[in-house]
């Protein structure tokens, strides 16, 4: 059902009227986790400064220590709705159980299966049952090929809004958190007629890195390219390191709008 055998076009997925794929760089941006209304609400304006048509912020965070903040949850997706409203952007959140599906998707404008989620069967058969669009990262030892058949049991409960996401995987290299492969975009592009767009940020870990990956993921053909933003990192209660600040915006908002055209 993915495949792009038996598919002439690219498919274009719709997250609230907004386009991810075709002839579009859709940017998603906003917090790693939802903490209050102000700083969601400040991350969705630096969010729409730099372009962004979308989004991003978890109420569920799927942490690696059960002791680190793990979302707010409903009152997180509230949050957002809040922020939507206010700002007029549709929301991209992660959901990581699923029996919290129908709860996320009745909030969400798109919902996310995070990196280690992409072989969770279950949610990944709820959030195909959910009607909302479907953002798939890639697990974070997954293969090409795990990663396209895990989006196929989305796609077999007869949803193919789904995009996929490259958000770097392990390898011996400790300079990054994780290493961004960037050869996933053209060749899943090729083997798939689903967008596939970018999370610099997961992947590099560190805010200097997000500007050049994101222009590399730009060159490469990606559909889009999603990143954290913080009013102020320094007192994220999730990846402020790799959050970008304001004085990355206008530098982000220059790579969006014009390497495009270059490609
Ligand atoms: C996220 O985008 O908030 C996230 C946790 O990403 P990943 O699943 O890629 O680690």
């Amino acid at each position: 059902l993915v495949s792009r055998e038996n598919h002439d076009s690219r498919t274009v997925v719709r997250v609230g009227g907004v386009p991810i794929g075709g002839d579009h760089m859709t940017l998603i941006a906003g917090p790693c986790a939802v903490e209050t209304p102000e700083q969601t609400l400040a991350a969705a304006r630096m969010a729409r400064a730099a372009g962004a048509a979308l989004l991003r912020g978890g109420a569920y965070k799927p942490r690696t220590s059960p002791y680190a903040f793990q979302g707010l949850g409903e009152a997180g997706l509230r949050i957002l709705a809040d922020v939507r409203a206010e700002t007029g952007l549709p929301i991209v959140t992660e959901v990581v159980d699923p029996a919290d599906v129908e709860l996320v998707a009745s909030y969400a404008d798109m919902l996310q299966i995070g990196t280690r989620n992409m072989q969770n069967f279950a949610l990944l058969q709820a959030a195909g049952e959910a009607g909302r669009p479907v953002m798939l990262k890639r697990g974070m030892s997954a293969t090409i090929e795990e990663w396209l058949m895990a989006a196929e049991y989305i796609a077999q409960r007869g949803n193919l809004d789904i995009v996929l996401c490259e958000r770097g995987i392990r390898t011996f290299e400790k300079a990054t958190r994780n290493t961004l492969d960037l050869s996933a975009v053209p060749v899943a592009q090729e083997l798939s007629h689903l967008p596939v767009i970018v999370d610099p940020s997961h992947s590099g870990g560190k805010r200097d890195l997000v500007l050049p990956l994101s222009r590399a993921a730009i060159a490469v053909g990606a559909d889009g390219i999603i990143v954290d933003v913080h009013p102020e990192p320094e007192k994220a209660l999730c990846d402020g390191p790799q959050a970008l600040v304001s004085t990355d915006l206008d530098q982000l908002a220059d790579a969006v709008r014009t390497l495009p055209a270059l490609v």
